[in-house]
């Protein structure tokens, strides 16, 4: 039931582009507030507003505050000091979308830049991990919230793939952290999910060929992958659950990827 979600903050992490911009622009048509976080203020900002647009065309009274705040997840100082960025009428954050996360590259484990893996940890385990410690907190001491971690396909062992070797790596280790993060708080009412997509067609597919289009339109041939507004549906429907129901891992793959 949407009506679950009138009236709630939900903080999306990559909310500039992708399935962070179709989750936070799904919250605002349900009547929720959005505080949008990411790396390109005006990529935030475009999205922000079409939130407002969202919402406003819901013709719901409830919600409709929209933050912007700049936040490299992979920042430590940043996300220590998120909470100073974020008006005072959005601070009780009910919902945690941890979704900002890349692939870069394609390259076999010999060839790759310590660059390149330090970053793919850095913003999708690290950033990931900061900002739950920084929620888990907060949600502990109100005795509500939900934290939803994009994983991935690439977190299950028969997905890993020839050159996805650290992204894989990091969406394991996303599993591994959610279910544990799941067991240790089984005593209180935080929920925790863990939403795993297959393909998605977004920025995300062509940063992985390094901006080769070509290269990343070829991975969909023959199939018709699935859109950031299909996953957005999943986190919104499972952060819309009854608070006694924890929808754990939802795994979402196009009709045509087995
Ligand atoms: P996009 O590339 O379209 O969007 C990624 C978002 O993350 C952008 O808003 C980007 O914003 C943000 N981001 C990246 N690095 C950081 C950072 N260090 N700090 C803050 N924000 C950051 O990707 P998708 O929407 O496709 O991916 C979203 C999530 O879904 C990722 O975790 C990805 O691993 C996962 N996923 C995607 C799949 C797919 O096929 N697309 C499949 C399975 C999982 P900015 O650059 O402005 O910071």
């Amino acid at each position: 039931n949407a009506s679950r979600l009138v009236g709630k903050t939900v903080l999306v992490t990559g909310a500039s582009a992708g399935i962070g911009a179709a989750t936070a622009i799904l919250f605002a048509k349900g009547g929720s507030n959005v505080i949008l976080c990411a790396r390109r203020v005006d990529a935030l900002t475009k999205v922000a507003e079409v939130c407002a647009a969202a919402h406003k065309e819901s013709g719901l009274k409830q919600g409709g505050k929209f933050a912007t705040v700049q936040l490299d997840v992979a920042d430590k100082a940043q996300v220590a000091s998120l909470f100073d960025k974020i008006p005072q009428d959005l601070q009780d954050v009910d919902i945690l979308v941890n979704n900002a996360g890349f692939v870069y590259g394609v390259d076999r484990v010999g060839d790759i830049a310590t660059s390149d893996y330090e970053a793919m940890f850095a913003t999708n385990v690290f950033g990931l991990i900061a900002m739950t410690q920084l929620l888990v907190k907060r949600f502990k001491a109100k005795k509500s919230g939900h934290v939803i971690n994009l994983g991935s396909v690439a977190g299950a062992r028969r997905e890993a793939y020839v050159g996805g070797s650290i992204y894989c790596a990091t969406k394991h280790a996303v599993r591994a952290f959610t279910n544990s993060l799941m067991k240790e708080i089984v005593d209180t009412p935080i929920r925790v999910t863990e939403i795993q997509p297959g393909m998605v067609e977004t920025e995300f597919s062509v940063v992985r060929f390094r901006g080769d289009k070509t290269a990343a339109d070829k991975v969909y041939e023959g199939l018709q992958p699935l859109t950031a507004e299909d996953i957005a549906e999943e986190i919104v429907w499972a952060a819309a659950r009854p608070p006694h129901v924890n929808l754990a891992e939802v795994f979402v793959l196009p009709v045509n990827q087995a």
